[in-house]
């Protein structure tokens, strides 16, 4: 969806357990776009925390983390599932969030030729003390919701994750809720 600067989104994770991919390019130029990591280089963190900025790949802020009623876990190093990751996993034909956020773009005349990394909300993968990854299911609870501000005009894509195959979704493949708030 458009999202005007000073507009807000809340993304629900309707029946809790299901990660969400969350991408978002400047609605006047989508060669720029969020970019994962500059914002872990600008915020120093695994997860983000509320009052952050979001930045894309020319450093500016495109969104801010204004509330967040879920357990707090956004992953910000895995990318997004697309056709190669579920051939590896022996599914090619699998649906994957890469694939979504093509068609949703398609919609609005953009194509892409590399997919960001997104903000992958409701999604857990922390860091164990041997600096590993590990994957786990999600924690958030039916209702949980997430809220980001627009910092400058753009297009927001939400896909609800169809990753069942490693267990990062708890139980089915479920819907999110995706509500544009108006200015405050
Ligand atoms: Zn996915």
């Amino acid at each position: 969806m458009r999202v005007g600067a000073g507009a807000s989104v809340r993304v629900v994770d309707l029946d809790g357990g299901q990660v969400g991919d969350v991408f978002a390019f400047n609605a006047a130029d989508p060669t720029e776009f969020h970019s994962a990591g500059y914002t872990r280089a600008r915020n120093s963190r695994l997860f983000p925390a509320i009052g952050e900025k979001f930045v894309t790949n020319r450093r500016r802020s495109i969104l801010t983390l204004v509330a967040d009623g879920s357990p707090g876990r956004h992953d910000m190093l895995i990318p997004a599932c697309d056709p190669a990751r579920y051939a590896e996993l022996g599914v090619p034909d699998h649906p994957s969030c890469a694939a979504n956020l093509r068609a949703a773009l398609a919609e609005r005349g953009i194509t892409l030729a590399e997919v960001p990394q997104p903000i992958n909300v409701f999604m857990d993968i922390p860091v164990t003390p041997e600096a590993g990854l590990e994957w786990l299911p999600s924690p958030s609870r039916p209702g949980d919701a997430i809220t980001f501000r627009a910092e400058m005009d753009c297009v927001l894509v939400v896909s609800a994750c169809p990753q069942d195959l490693v267990a990062i979704n708890t139980g089915e493949i479920t819907p999110l809720a995706i509500d544009l708030l108006p200015e405050d």
